[in-house]
């Protein structure tokens, strides 16, 4: 009886030692998104009345984001904090034409502003705008004024921006420059085209940009892609690695957030000209692309990788359950992915 009873507790101890821990780590659940959108009603109706979708693409029409509704969805995956950022930059875009352009930017980084302020303990709001617009300056001068400090988000690719324009250039030095004064951290999407000199576009990022900023975190959006992992997104976090080889010190705040990089698998049955459908496209002949990122995240150092969804494009539950099924990483790498936390979610002011 009593060596049955031993054999029963070495049985138990075992599946402690060895189950237990995966279990317990199961549990890890990412400290922060670090890449959310909030949309005003406002926004999204003048994004729907100037809706100018090229044939062929699909894309539902644009509804308001609220912090409420972030928070939930933050709630549901049991995440604490969110990266909150304002739709103003998508109203300065070229792809459309908003009467009172630079008005309806400050209004909406105001609406921003109010939101977050609602949740203080939970989401840092990021001020917008397009970097390449004459009244760029100016608005992120007001996002300062108000209160709306966490952060500037730009999204090169809503900009129509140009590596190869000087003017551009300049503009976004400004920028940067502005952004490292007043001591906002930046989020910026890098990727400005379909058709994109990944390596040239990050050099002169990392000659002629970064150096602007260098008091402030920098967090490049989607691994220096635009969601999914193609043979662009590759070639752009493969030259940051050899940039941040070659320069350490230039790479002493950047980091890299995984939003919308691992696709569902319905994108490949997504509708002809969804988004989802796109980025599948791009990369459905990239067959070493798993191995590849995964390689990659190890080599720009797991420590400079943030957990982030793109929301509403993708729940933090389920892509978080994503991360953990299809990234080739082990649970104790994606626990470190997930552990991570912005700096600016500490200095929030
Ligand atoms: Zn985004």
């Amino acid at each position: 009886m009593t060596c049955r009873c031993q054999k029963l507790a070495h049985v138990v101890a075992a599946f402690l030692i060895l189950v237990l821990p995966a279990a317990l780590r199961a549990q890890v659940v990412p400290a922060a998104d670090h890449h959310m959108h909030l949309q005003s009603p406002r926004a999204a109706q003048l994004l729907n009345q100037d809706a100018t979708f090229k044939p062929g693409e699909q894309e539902p029409p644009e509804q308001p984001n609220t912090a409420k509704d972030m928070v939930a969805a933050l709630d549901a995956a049991g995440i604490r904090r969110g990266t909150a950022l304002s739709d103003a930059y998508r109203l300065g875009s070229p792809f459309v034409h908003i009467p009172n352009e630079a008005e309806e930017v400050n209004a909406e980084n105001d609406w921003t502003l109010h939101q977050v302020e609602r949740y203080p303990d939970r989401l840092v709001g990021f001020c917008s705008v397009n970097p390449i617009r004459p009244y760029a300056l100016a608005a992120i001068d007001y996002c300062y004024q108000i209160g709306l400090r966490g952060g500037l988000k730009l999204h090169l690719a809503n900009a129509k921006f140009q590596f190869d324009n000087p003017v551009q250039i300049r503009a976004l030095r400004q920028v940067f420059r502005r952004a490292n004064h007043l001591r906002m951290p930046i989020l910026i999407h890098l990727r400005s085209a379909e058709k994109w000199d990944a390596r040239q576009g990050i050099q002169t990022f990392m000659t002629q940009i970064l150096p602007l900023a260098p008091d402030v975190p920098v967090q490049v959006a989607h691994l220096g892609g635009w969601g999914g992992y193609d043979r662009i997104t590759d070639e752009s976090i493969s030259t940051f690695i050899e940039e941040c080889d070659a320069q350490p010190k230039l790479c002493r705040h950047l980091y890299f957030d995984i939003a919308a990089i691992v696709l569902p698998p319905s994108a490949a049955t997504a509708p002809p000209g969804s988004d989802n459908r796109l980025l599948y496209d791009e990369q459905k002949d990239f067959t070493d692309g798993p191995q590849r990122l995964a390689d990659n995240l190890r080599r720009i150092g797991l420590g400079r990788i943030l957990f982030a969804t793109d929301w509403p494009v993708e729940a933090p539950e389920q892509y978080a359950q994503r991360l953990r099924s299809n990234l080739r990483l082990s649970p104790a790498e994606i626990d470190q992915i997930f552990s991570n936390l912005a700096l600016y979610f500490n200095q929030n002011k």
